[in-house]
């Protein structure tokens, strides 16, 4: 059975990026019927913070992406790492290096000076037995390294194809640091290995830490799980997304009034050939195959994101939208109606100052200074709405027509600022009955005061 993970290091807030991976490894599992497993790598007690394993788990919850084992948080599985370093110890594959911060930084200056990545000369791999010995009784620090095996390493990408590496891409890596933590690519390898997970699935910048992942499961007669490495999200300007391009993370996207459902969309379909853009969630899991996500970095473009935001806005139940908006039912009808004119739940909320709020628009004010004889409607509207009883807006129409000469057009627009305080939204006419006359009064009021018309 397929098995699956996402693995997130709790050091900062969900970025669309890290969604974006969680989703793609949760449409696999549930295309495949497999399982999901959600694991928090918090190994780098100075990175991670519980604050932002919550807000992760949060986020997720949000946005529907859900797990069938976990969360297992990997600094509860010191004692487990520690194990299967001793065991590889044991074998000879892992050896103690005793090299001290300093030595460490000279090699690596003179790889640097050489024009070579840095890497670790070996140094302690051949040490003799009565160093060691020696080095032990001193009670001297230590690390654990990797005797990697020097041989080209290649892999089958379900994304990207056949991928190789030169026999010295890999240098004898540290598996266990000083403080007895695992480095990220051993943890990562045991927990792959001992939960059985077959696929991983992740981000291409991962793609280099593969080939040590490798020697180590074959270091533990382990077959590896199969690689899919996906693209990356970048912004317009194709550099790696980032706070320059504005919001990145979840957490900001629902702060602007983001549906959760077009976030999972627009993230399931990036990097994906598809026919129809627009899939709920169901679609998006039929459709779903590794082969299906490009290799190629992808764009991930807020406008776009927007525009699917506007089409969940009018798809989703009116229930739904009541709820993000923290709104009873009382509200329905209203909702209904703006929803045809929002963007985001941010925005309705904005146009919700139509029914209590007394600002005009600047495009509104404008407006009226360049319509001559505005003002003569004034009169009559104030009469009207001063009357007892309910007024219907083709009341106030046929109240206030005869008595000026604006054009139909502008008579309408100038009836839409004085009543809603802006020159776009709803039509009137619905809208109408749900704006509270003293409401409108007082807009009239502040408008009159504007132009010196008191
Ligand atoms: N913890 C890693 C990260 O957040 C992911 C590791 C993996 O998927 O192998 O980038």
């Amino acid at each position: 059975m397929v098995k699956v993970r996402f693995a997130p290091s709790p050091t900062g807030y969900l970025h669309v990026g890290n969604t974006r991976t969680a989703l793609i490894n949760a449409l696999f599992a549930q295309n495949q019927k497999g399982r999901f497993v959600l694991r928090i790598e918090d190994t780098d007690v100075e990175r991670s913070d519980v604050a932002f394993e919550v807000s992760i788990i949060e986020n997720l919850k949000w946005l529907g992406i859900v797990w069938d084992e976990g969360p297992y948080r990997q600094s509860q599985r010191l004692d487990i790492y520690r194990a299967y370093t001793k065991a590889l110890l044991d074998k000879g594959v892992a050896y103690k290096c005793y090299c001290s911060k300093d030595v460490l930084e000279k090699m690596r200056e003179a790889s640097l000076k050489r024009g070579e990545p840095p890497k670790y000369n070996g140094t302690c791999r051949g040490l003799s037995k009565d160093v060691v010995e020696k080095f032990e009784k001193e009670g001297k620090p230590y690390v654990v390294r990797f005797k990697s095996s020097h041989t080209p390493i290649g892999f089958k990408d379900e994304i990207r194809g056949e991928i190789n590496f030169p026999r010295d891409h890999v240098d004898d890596f540290i598996i266990l640091k000083q403080e007895l933590t695992p480095s990220y690519n051993f943890a990562v390898t045991i927990d792959d290995m001992l939960m059985g997970i077959t696929h991983v699935i992740r981000g291409a910048d991962h793609i280099s830490n593969t080939p040590k992942q490798i020697m180590l499961f074959r270091a533990f007669d382990a077959e590896h799980p199969v690689y899919a490495h996906h693209s990356l999200l970048t912004g317009n300007d194709r550099k790696p997304l980032s706070k320059r391009h504005g919001a990145t993370s979840v957490r900001e996207f629902r702060d602007m009034g983001i549906l959760k459902q077009a976030l999972v969309n627009y993230l399931g379909i990036i990097g994906r050939n598809v026919k129809n853009e627009l899939m709920e969630e169901e679609e998006l899991v039929r459709t779903f195959y590794l082969g299906s996500l490009s290799s190629s970095d992808s764009i991930f473009d807020v406008g776009k994101l927007l525009w699917f935001n506007k089409e969940y806005m009018r798809k989703i139940p009116v229930d739904n939208l009541l709820l993000g908006l923290g709104l009873s039912i009382d509200y329905k009808d209203r909702v209904l109606l703006l929803r045809e004119n929002a963007k985001t739940l941010k925005e309705m909320k904005e146009l919700f100052d139509i029914f209590d709020g007394t600002d005009i628009e600047d495009g509104g004010v404008n407006y009226l200074s360049q319509v001559e004889g505005w003002d003569s409607i004034v009169a009559p509207l104030k009469v009207i709405l001063a009357s007892n009883g309910d007024i219907l807006f083709d009341d106030i129409l046929q109240g206030v027509e005869g008595n000026t000469n604006l054009k139909k057009k502008e008579l309408l627009m100038v009836l839409r600022i004085l009543c809603t305080g802006r020159k776009s939204g709803p039509p009137l006419k619905e809208i109408f009955q749900f704006i509270p006359k003293d409401i409108i009064m007082k807009r009239i009021e502040c408008l009159q005061q504007r132009f010196s018309l008191l």
